[in-house]
């Protein structure tokens, strides 16, 4: 079976652009996985945290995993770009949050979705809108 899935991609650490890109074609390469369309760019500060800018884009794509796999194959993507968490909302150089599967609600100790914070972030919120 195949789901919508959006995700929301953020680096405030290191060549940013390059991270993002990186994350997209990582997420393209997952099996039974398909990227159908990525929004703009968006550059904003940190929310709740301190550092440098973020830049931040939310991508739509089919897959045919299960949730806690495709969040798994998100933190070995954070892992490969040298994603470190000294602290809560450290700065970083990818971030691959799950912002929608499907319609569903999921209220798991490693997944919930809808993201909790998502409607309370504009950088999440416009470029969602805008796919
Ligand atoms: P972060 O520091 O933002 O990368 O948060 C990662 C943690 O959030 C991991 O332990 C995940 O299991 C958890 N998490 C819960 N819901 C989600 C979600 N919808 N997308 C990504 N991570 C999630």
């Amino acid at each position: 079976m195949t789901v919508r899935v959006y995700v929301g991609l953020g680096a405030n650490l290191g060549d940013r652009g390059e991270a993002l890109l990186h994350a997209l074609k990582g997420m393209a390469a997952l099996q039974g996985t398909r990227l159908l369309s990525v929004s703009s760019l968006y550059s904003s500060a940190p929310v709740d945290a301190t550092g440098p800018d973020y830049l931040n884009a939310v991508a739509a794509l089919d897959t045919e995993q299960a949730p806690q796999a495709f969040l798994q194959a998100l933190q070995m993507l954070e892992q490969a770009a040298g994603r470190e968490r000294p602290y809560r909302n450290a700065p970083r150089t990818l971030d691959l949050d799950i912002l929608l599967w499907g319609d569903e609600r999921m209220h798991g100790v490693a997944l919930t979705v809808p993201h909790p914070r998502m409607n309370e972030r504009a950088f999440v919120l416009l470029p969602l809108q805008e796919l």
